[in-house]
């Protein structure tokens, strides 16, 4: 009779650092610690990004290094 649709019951999804079951606190981390760590990987990564594309053509403005290209 009664048709109690089944919860799922998801497992919550353990550190992705550690493996240690989160904390709702420090989500998706299990701690402050975890959280920082990640943290930290991240601004690295941003920052060898943002390296990489560190613009290395200077002196392109106004002066035209290519030479006149007969046609
Ligand atoms: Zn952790």
């Amino acid at each position: 009779m009664a048709t109690t649709p089944k919860l799922r019951l998801v497992k919550p999804a353990p550190c992705p650092l550690c493996g240690k079951p989160r904390q709702e606190q420090y989500r998706p981390f299990c701690s402050k610690r975890c959280a920082e760590i990640d943290m930290g990987r991240w601004l690295k990564e941003g920052y060898a990004i943002a390296t990489e594309e560190a613009p290395e053509d200077t002196g392109s403005e106004g002066q035209s290094e290519k030479p006149p290209q007969p046609k």
